[in-house]
């Protein structure tokens, strides 16, 4: 006889997962491979997720992550990512008759599109964001060199030194921390009053809505997993956003093979959530895994009803009609 399983209560957070942007870009790519058939390049992993990647590598994509990779004379579509990029790179696909699809996501060219207003106007533009990121290095691409002055924490905001503390203007990364970025905001707005804000917040519907789930559902549960890539800006702030609400055990994890059962083996409630660039079935996945060791009674959270939707990018949707 099997001994029954203890009961576990799942909290299961919504909105969670895939946002308009990921979607879109996804879609860019499997549209492209359908229309133009493989391969289809694409300049950096579409979106930060294992599984997508290698899902579309099997349908004929090819990840590179510079063009130069690409070889010379191809008639294959180039994808840019959903993060977007520095306006020298389809510059370069240009000089390299490269057939490129911008799968940017809107939310990001909202944000391009500001600091380029910022910098044509004269201001000096600040970027809230993480050094390193794509997206960052997309947003900072936008305009010359030491144009845009990077603000990483709250301690960078208390030294920063601009041109002209008169002229500045701010944009931030779309997958921030609400409340680290309010904090650095509110640094940067008393010591520069004038400094001009982003008429809607940078800060993507996705990015809010998955944080807010996370914050009310957080100090109910034992513990919290966050289903998503390391490297996934919106994924770690989850995380972050899980243990900064009050749960000791929050992690975040690719597949089920990653949870760590010393920790996860011996609770009553369990948190689930999911970055931007995770795909459903991962949740379900890992919710499977709990259900060999516990009896689960699942309850899913409403923060926030969403139904954003953006159409594919211009070059497929053109292609498309002909
Ligand atoms: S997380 Fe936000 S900005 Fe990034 S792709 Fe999704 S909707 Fe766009």
């Amino acid at each position: 006889m099997t001994a029954e399983k203890p009961v576990l209560r799942v909290l299961l957070c919504a909105p969670r997962g895939f946002c308009a942007g990921v979607v879109r870009a996804i879609d860019a790519v499997e549209r492209a491979l359908e229309m133009y058939g493989p391969p289809v390049y694409v300049r950096h992993e579409i979106v930060h997720n294992k599984y997508v990647v290698e899902g579309l590598k099997a349908k004929g994509a090819v990840f590179v992550e510079e063009l130069d990779e690409v070889p010379a004379g191809t008639a294959a579509p180039v994808i840019f990512s959903a993060h977007g990029v520095a306006r020298s790179v389809p510059e370069d696909a240009a000089r390299r008759n490269f057939f490129a699809i911008d799968a940017t996501c809107p939310l990001v060219t909202k944000v391009h599109r500001e600091a380029t207003v910022h910098y044509k106007r004269g201001r000096e533009v600040v970027l809230i964001g993480h050094a390193g990121h794509p997206e960052v290095i997309g947003t900072m691409g936008q305009l010359p060199e030491g144009a845009v002055s990077l603000v990483e924490t709250a301690e960078q905001a208390r030294l920063f030194q601009p041109r002209d503390t008169g002229n500045l203007a701010f944009t931030t990364q779309t997958t921030l921390s609400i409340d680290d970025t309010a904090e650095i905001v509110a640094i940067l707005r008393e010591r520069f009053p004038a400094m001009v804000a982003p008429h809607k917040e940078d800060i993507c519907y996705a990015t809010t809505n998955r944080q807010e789930a996370v914050k009310r559902v957080a100090p109910e549960v034992d513990a919290m997993i966050v289903v998503g890539a390391p490297n996934s800006s919106n994924s770690q702030r989850l995380r972050e956003a899980a243990e900064r609400a009050g749960c000791r055990h929050a992690a975040l994890v690719q597949r089920a093979s990653e949870i760590d059962w010393e920790r996860f083996g011996a609770i009553t409630s369990l948190g689930v959530s999911a970055g931007a660039s995770a795909p459903e079935v991962l949740v379900e996945e890992i919710l499977d895994a709990f259900a060999e060791r516990y009896t689960l009674a699942v309850e899913t959270v409403h923060n926030a009803h969403e139904d954003v939707f953006f159409p594919l990018p211009r070059q497929l949707r053109s292609d498309a009609a002909e």
